[in-house]
């Protein structure tokens, strides 16, 4: 696979600069010999910019490690010529590099810095292109490629195993998989390793650093998936959230001049991420999975500036003062002009006593390639009658023996689109069991056995080790702590919602602004907005326009009086 891509896209990843582009990019440019053997990047590295051969070459070698002989080696995806320049996202990220850069032949190299590289794919529209197809290009490749310095050893049916990968797939890091159930190296691994059953899952990073069951943090850190950035400035605009709604914000602020700073709990995508196929999202006729979508768009909003944090989660926003703080889990706290709060919603789980036992191993959320896998040629349970359940359904009666769609309702008619329930209808092994809910769930290390009831029938015992929730979702709204005025189901109210009550405090002479919250300056978009209509498309829109008012806002916020809000300014 990875032997095609590189095969059918090589020019595209690996263009030559011409020498009008070059003379583009001399300006920008400080030159630099090379010496055969020298070693321009290390994986590992943050680097400091890109390079472009003018003389001489340089190999690109990603890394092989490979835990079952504790060796590090490298393997040749290319080697640069006269022309050619080195880098993918992690260079315009400013996030550690995947692959090594050694120099084949002596010769000459011209080194753009990172600033400057960024000003290049902002500013100019033909090298941007150019630059930003071959970065993500690469980054596919690699992702393709199996090749990794990281690797994952873990019980493929434990819910660990899966949140880890689901943290580095949705973050579009490479990696080596090991089911320890299956590998039949799996006992000689774990003692070479050190490893006990019970630290299992664990992940192998760079230069054989051992972190058991690690959280997203300490998986963050020792990826270096975030780049630097300095938190103690005071930023144009924080956006809480890289949903949908987050990310859109971001391209549209930071494309128009903002200084912008994006966090995300998890990664970037949103529950958009999960989606394994989205097919109402305009422009995308032949649909687009939320992984594709949610990776295109942060590249965009990284090349016009934006930061992003993965991993980081808000836990307060101070808005009693102004410029505003937020607090994060991990200590830090981040300070801005203006919020968008586009923390999204959550999926409701399941009124029964033990499922949180089986989060990962056996209930899931999302159905993605990762879930879908897991559940080839198995039946599987799907809890919900929405949009979402409808594509998750049709979606894995593609890889599963038989999907059973579980709703309390007595049809779809009210809750799913027409098209959806066209092709649930169509299947041979799609089944509604209307006025049905899960009573029971049952297992020891995964889910094994299911319950189900129907209204006036007995409960039906099945042996299934699947199911998959997708019944509605609730506000992701504690982390605003009482700061901004709620709805009765928690969901941030703004614009017209607001009543006279809730605009109380409110500090200044003129009414909140469209998407605007009972604070001035802060603003909420997507799912996570009271009365929003939960949809892609309807999140990126609100996103973007919120931008508008976070402008008019940057200019009538300073000049406000209210000692409520402007405390700090
Ligand atoms: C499986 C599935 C399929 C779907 N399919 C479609 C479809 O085909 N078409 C369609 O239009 N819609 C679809 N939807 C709905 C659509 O995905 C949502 O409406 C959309 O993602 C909402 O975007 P958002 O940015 O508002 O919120 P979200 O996508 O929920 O993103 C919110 C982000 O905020 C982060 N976050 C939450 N709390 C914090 C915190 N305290 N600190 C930091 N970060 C935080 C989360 O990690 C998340 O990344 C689907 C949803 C799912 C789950």
């Amino acid at each position: 696979m990875a032997t095609d891509l590189l095969q059918q896209r090589r020019e595209q990843m690996f263009p030559k600069l011409t020498p009008t582009q070059l003379a583009r990019l001399e300006e920008h440019c400080a030159r630099r010999e090379t010496t055969a053997g020298e070693i321009l990047l290390s994986v590992g590295d943050t680097p400091r910019g890109l390079f472009i051969v003018t003389a001489g070459s340089v190999e690109v070698l990603m890394p092989t490690s490979d835990v079952h002989t504790e060796t590090c080696a490298y393997s040749l995806v290319n080697v640069l010529t006269t022309g050619d320049f080195s880098g993918e996202m992690s260079t315009l990220r400013g996030t550690r590099a995947l692959v090594r850069l050694r120099v084949r032949e002596p010769g000459a190299v011209l080194e753009v810095g990172l600033d400057d590289l960024r000003r290049v794919v902002r500013n100019d529209a033909e090298l941007s292109e150019l630059m930003m197809r071959a970065f993500i290009l690469r980054r596919m490749s690699m992702l393709q490629s199996g090749f990794s310095e990281v690797t994952v050893l873990g019980s493929g049916e434990a819910g660990d195993t899966l949140r880890i990968r689901q943290f580095l797939t949705r973050n579009a890091r490479p990696y080596v998989d090991i089911d320890i159930d299956h590998d039949p190296d799996a006992r000689a691994l774990l003692e070479r390793f050190h490893i006990r059953p019970e630290d299992l899952p664990v992940v192998v990073c760079r230069a054989g650093e051992v972190f058991k069951n690690p959280d997203i943090g300490s998986l963050a850190e020792c990826l270096g998936i975030n780049g630097q950035a300095d938190d103690s400035v005071v930023h144009d605009l924080i956006i809480i959230g890289a949903g949908p709604a987050g990310l859109a914000a971001a391209v549209y602020a930071a494309s128009e001049g903002l200084d912008v700073r994006v966090v995300d709990s998890f990664a970037p995508g949103g529950q958009a991420g999960t989606s394994s196929r989205i097919e109402n999202y305009l422009g995308f006729p032949t649909g687009i999975s939320g992984a594709a979508l949610a990776g295109r768009a942060l590249s965009q909003a990284q090349k016009f500036g934006a930061q992003l944090s993965v991993a980081w989660q808000a836990v307060r926003l101070h808005c009693d003062d102004w410029p505003f703080a937020v607090e994060m889990s991990n200590g830090s706290r981040l300070r801005g002009r203006a919020i968008v709060i586009a923390s999204g919603a959550q999926y409701r789980t399941l009124e029964v006593a033990n499922v949180e036992r089986f989060l990962g191993s056996g209930i899931y959320y999302a159905a993605t390639h990762l879930e879908a896998e897991m559940c080839a040629g198995e039946d599987v349970a799907i809890v919900g009658g929405g949009n979402s359940a409808g594509q998750a359904a049709v979606f894995l009666a593609g890889s599963c023996r038989h999907v059973h769609i579980l709703v309390r309702a007595p049809d779809l008619a009210e809750s799913m689109s027409a098209y959806l329930i066209n092709r649930i209808e169509g299947s041979h092994n799609i089944t509604l069991h209307t006025r049905t809910q899960v009573t029971e769930l049952d297992g020891t290390n995964r889910l094994e056995r299911v319950v189900w009831t129907t209204a006036g029938a007995a409960p039906v015992p099945q042996v299934l080790h699947h199911v998959f929730l997708m019944t509605g979702a609730s506000p992701n709204t504690r982390w605003l702590a009482g700061c901004v005025a709620l709805d009765d189901h928690g969901f941030v109210k703004t614009g017209p919602e607001l009543t006279p009550g809730d605009l109380a405090g409110w500090s200044l002479p003129r009414s909140p602004y469209l998407l605007e919250t009972s604070i001035p300056g802060v603003f909420a978009a997507g799912d996570v907005r009271a009365d929003s209509v939960k949809r892609i498309a309807s999140a990126v829109g609100e996103g973007s326009i919120t931008v508008q008012f976070v402008h008019r806002a940057l200019r009538d916020l300073p000049a406000a009086a209210s000692p409520n809000v402007i405390a700090a300014a």
